[in-house]
């Protein structure tokens, strides 16, 4: 049988080879604790350094604004609970109707314990983000806007230059999730003037369970995991020094390969057309501009996105039908609702995306592939077109 071809990079990536090797000294013989004041110690303390500066290249960041953690998750958390915390009386949130749940549940939780007031501006049909739509929604007692670089389900890019500007122009801190974003579009802080910006190593061929938060000089942000003396006072916690260490191999590594971004993004447009001339209805989620290279959401009148994602499987072919966090859940996603597609659409949809690993042969089967199969699954269901 032909080899396995991942399609499924929004929800995880493949560890590349050099993060692999980089980790292994730091999983044996390099164990020490870089908070130690001996050689081991000194030894893993060096190789975060080293970690800090190449994340904090990728990012246009000074190495010093760097902050680990265990996931873009906390990033998030942190990022959201610190702004509020040094926030004094201000209250009000801004954010959008498209977040990954790491902001929104969060945010809505918040809400529901009475402790902010919550402002969710929606996007297009398309998926786009009107950046004037978000400023105008920010208030005197504004503590925060939180919106997302890139969408993980549509790969739509936000406009998030104008909107960090704009914050700062009005005196509110701007906290931006960049977890889809680092390594498939340039991510430059020195051009987009965020206060807060979160990312996840998983999701750039680094390891699962490292995050970074970069708090800019001059935030306004308190830590809110407090204990030890880690990370500046920032984020208390002995660092996961491997996972770290195989952090800053790839993000030096989706830094160098930025360029190759353009590649990614031809053969996803390849893969794209290829579907959506063969499959009679097919329709694209989102605009086709500005997306991240490496995403298509795709929906097929008349059959469920679940069982495309099943009959894939079954070939070999790992897609997504929605965020990997909402996958078994029977709500269709939100962000395709907040985008205003029809539910019986949404429900028809699946997420493919691609990364730098991926060859111009896995995409022409996987586009192959899909074409079969909705038409395998639509010949088992007359009807289609006219279910629910
Ligand atoms: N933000 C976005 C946009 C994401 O896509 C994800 C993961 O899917 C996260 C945050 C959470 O990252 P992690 O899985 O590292 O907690």
């Amino acid at each position: 049988m032909d080899p396995f071809v991942y399609l499924d990079n929004n929800a995880t990536t493949m560890p590349s080879p050099a993060v692999r090797e980089a980790m292994l000294p730091f999983l044996g013989a390099e164990y020490g604790n870089p908070s130690s004041l001996h050689a081991p110690g000194g030894r893993a303390a060096k190789a975060l350094g080293r970690a800090r500066e190449q994340v904090a290249a990728l990012l246009g960041a000074r190495p010093a604004e760097v902050v680990f953690t265990s996931c873009g998750s906390e990033s998030d958390a942190a990022a959201i609970l610190g702004a509020l915390e040094a926030a004094g009386e201000r209250r009000h949130v801004v954010t959008t109707t498209v977040e990954h749940p790491a902001v929104r549940t969060l945010l809505r939780w918040l809400r529901g314990k009475g402790r902010i007031e919550l402002t969710e501006v929606g996007v297009a049909r398309d998926g786009t983000l009107d950046a004037a739509a978000v400023l105008a929604a920010v208030r005197p007692d504004t503590a925060l806007v939180s919106v997302m670089w890139a969408n993980n389900e549509s790969g739509v890019v936000h406009p998030v230059e104008a909107l960090a500007e704009g914050c700062r122009a009005k005196g509110v801190p701007f906290h931006v999730d960049a977890v889809q974003a680092a390594g498939k579009v340039p991510v430059d802080l020195g051009k987009v003037p965020a206060d807060l910006l979160a990312v996840s190593a998983h999701k750039f061929h680094g390891p699962k369970g490292v995050g970074a938060l970069v708090v800019r000089r001059g935030a306004r942000w308190k830590p809110v995991l407090v204990g030890g003396h880690q990370e500046k006072e920032r984020r208390a916690g002995t660092e996961n020094v491997p996972g770290i260490v195989g952090t800053g191999v790839a993000a030096a590594e989706a830094l160098a390969a930025l360029p190759g971004e353009e590649r990614v993004g031809a053969l996803r447009d390849r893969m794209e057309a290829a579907v959506l001339a063969g499959v009679p209805g097919a329709q694209r989620n989102g605009a086709s501009r500005p997306r991240v290279p490496n995403t298509t959401n795709l929906a097929f009148p008349g059959v469920e996105g679940e069982a495309v994602l099943l009959q894939l499987d079954r070939r070999g072919i790992a897609v997504s039908s929605g965020s990997a966090c909402t996958a078994g859940s029977l709500d269709p996603s939100h962000v395709l609702t907040a985008m205003g597609v029809p539910e019986r659409l949404a429900r028809s949809s699946i997420r493919v995306s691609l990364s730098r690993f991926t060859t111009g042969e896995e995409a022409d089967r996987a586009a192959a592939a899909i074409v079969e199969v909705v038409a395998a699954l639509r010949a088992l269901a007359p009807a289609h077109g006219e279910r629910r």
